[in-house]
Parts: structure tokens; sequence; C-alpha cells
């Protein structure tokens, strides 16, 4: 559980980032809470030569509105997530996810752009990220882009980041006041076994359009565009009707396994957190 040796270098601005990242190429890696990277260090399942840490770099942490909608910070903790009102005000889910994550420590010290980037297959915050329809903000060698959280999220630990690419916020352009997020926990590591994101608009007592994102099941979090089109319409009083209809919420997915889990499990999981999310956002809405 030791890692190899690295340098250790530290950044003050987002382009003395990039600057770092362009030098030392593959050899490096970017740190910012280090609740991924150094686990995966002492495993000896990553060997940067070159860490960069973040946590220095002027404005990339904390929440504020903006005419683009809710920004935040990528090196804004867990913690600054879960506990912030405009989060809770303006999308529940989100707090919800955030303080789902791991133990009080993994929350004061990870990311939320440490957790989008890393991207594992079972995180609470990207299906919170992907149901909100979030933005990915990312500082490159050629300037800034925004990137739609359905295109940034790509595979097991793959995103849109390219190499030398640094995610400065993430923004939610929408409110979604009628949202809710539902974990099923394993029991050692809190890591979400399948995890239900959802975020309803509703208009005249019914739903409008339902946005619903499922991790834990594949290999990145994905969109249950099936129940999604389904619940368009049902009034969000009807509790069974809307429960009856996140049969199948994984359909289409190739499912993982893993010794705790089978892949049957996950799917039927998919459909059990689809509904508690669904209900709740249903009840915040009314
Ligand atoms: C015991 C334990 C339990 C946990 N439980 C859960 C859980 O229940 N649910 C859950 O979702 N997660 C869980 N986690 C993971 C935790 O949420 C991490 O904080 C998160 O996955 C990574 O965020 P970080 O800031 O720690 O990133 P780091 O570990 O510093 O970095 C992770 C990766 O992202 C890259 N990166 C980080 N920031 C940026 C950036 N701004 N731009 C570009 N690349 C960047 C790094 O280079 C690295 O490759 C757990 C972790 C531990 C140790």
């Amino acid at each position: 559980m030791i890692p190899a040796s690295f340098d250790y270098l530290t950044a003050d601005s987002v382009e003395q980032a990039i600057g770092l990242l362009k030098q030392h190429g593959d050899e490096a890696k970017l740190l910012a809470g280090g609740h991924s990277l150094l686990p995966m260090m002492k495993l000896r399942l990553a060997r940067p030569n070159v860490l960069i840490d973040l946590r220095n770099v002027a404005g990339m942490r904390g929440i504020k509105t903006t005419a683009r909608g809710l920004e935040i910070g990528a090196l804004t903790t867990h913690a600054a997530v879960a506990q912030s009102t405009e989060v809770s005000a303006y999308a529940p889910l989100l707090a919800e996810a955030a303080a789902a994550v791991g133990d009080v420590q993994v929350r004061h010290c990870g990311t939320l752009g440490g957790s989008a980037a890393h991207a594992d297959a079972a995180a609470d915050e990207p299906a919170a990220l992907l149901a909100l329809e979030a933005q990915f903000e990312i500082a490159g060698a050629s300037g800034v882009r925004t990137v739609a959280a359905r295109d940034f999220f790509v595979d097991m630990f793959t995103t849109a980041l390219g190499p030398n690419d640094v995610l400065t916020a993430v923004i939610l352009p929408r409110a979604f006041p009628a949202s809710a997020y539902a974990k099923l926990p394993h029991p050692a590591s809190h890591y979400p076994v399948v995890g239900a994101a959802c975020a309803l608009a509703v208009s005249g007592g019914s739903i409008e359009g339902a946005r619903i994102a499922i991790t834990g099941v594949g290999s990145v979090p994905f969109r249950a565009t099936h129940v999604e089109g389904l619940l368009a319409g049902i009034p969000v009083h009807d509790r069974k009707k809307m429960e009856s209809l996140c049969a199948e919420a994984a359909r289409g997915v190739e499912a993982r396994s893993d010794a705790y889990a089978g892949a049957e499990y996950r799917v039927a999981m998919a459909d059990v957190m689809a509904a508690r999310a669904v209900l709740a956002a249903a009840e915040r809405a009314r």
C-alpha cells in the first residue's frame, strides 16, 4: 500500500496547471481531493511520475448563481455541495448525492470535479449531474469549452477531458426543485451498488418531463429514457402509477457483475432505486 515515488508540484492558476500538464505529458496527473487517485496509486493501479496539485488554484472553488445557472467550482468539496442551501433549493438531488458519498473524511476532502473527472462506474454525483443536464467547463491549451453531461461521461474512467485539460466548473443550467437521489450503498465502502437520480419538471400537477440517471449498473451512468418517456403526463399524486412505470429502468444496458452484486441484481435494483427517486421527487413537487 505504498505508492511508487513521484514528484509533487503545485499550480496557482489554471494556466499554470495546463502548462505543467503540457510539460510533463503522460507522466503527470492532476490532484484534487486525492480520494480516488491516491488509493489507486497506493495499489499501483496508477503510477504518475508527477502530481500537479490543484488545491491552490484560485477561482475553482465555491458555488454562485450566474446568468448561466448555478455554477459550482470543480474544487468544491462533496461536503460543501451537500451543505449548500443554494444547491438544496436549486437541485436537492445533487446535495443528496453529495451527502451520500463515502464518509465524513471523504466528503471533506473529495471534490465534485474530481468525482466527475475520475468517472468511476459507481459514483454518486455523476448520476445527479447527468439527470440535471449539467454542463462541464473545461480549460485546455486551446481555450475554454463546455461539454454537456451526456457527452462528458464516455466510459469507465474515461471522460471528454483531454490530456492537457482541467475541469474548472460544473454548471447547472436549470433549477429542479422537484428532484431526488436514491442509493443502495455497498455496506463497506458506501459506494453505490446502484443509485438513481431523478429531476422532474412539473406543470399543473403532472409530470411535464422526467430525467432519470442510473449509476452502478453499466460502465457509465446512463439515462433511463424508456421510463422517462412513460412518466410524461402522469399526475404527481399517482404514486402507484409512477412506481409501476419505473420497471426496466436499465433496458438495453449491459450490466456489470462483481463479487458483491451480479448483473441481474443490479438491473432489478435499478427499478427499485428509480422508483424511490421518482416518488421522492414527486413528493417535493407536491
Ligand atoms: C473510502 C472511500 C469511500 C468512497 N465512497 C464513495 C461513494 O460512496 N460515492 C462516490 O461517488 N465516491 C466515493 N469515493 C470517491 C470520492 O468521491 C472521491 O473524492 C472522488 O471520486 C474523486 O475526487 P477527488 O477530488 O478526491 O479527486 P482525485 O482523487 O484527486 O482525482 C481523481 C481523478 O480525477 C482527476 N481530476 C481531479 N480533479 C480534476 C480536475 N479539476 N480537472 C481534471 N481532472 C481532475 C485526477 O487527475 C484523477 O485522475 C470514495 C473514496 C474513498 C477513499
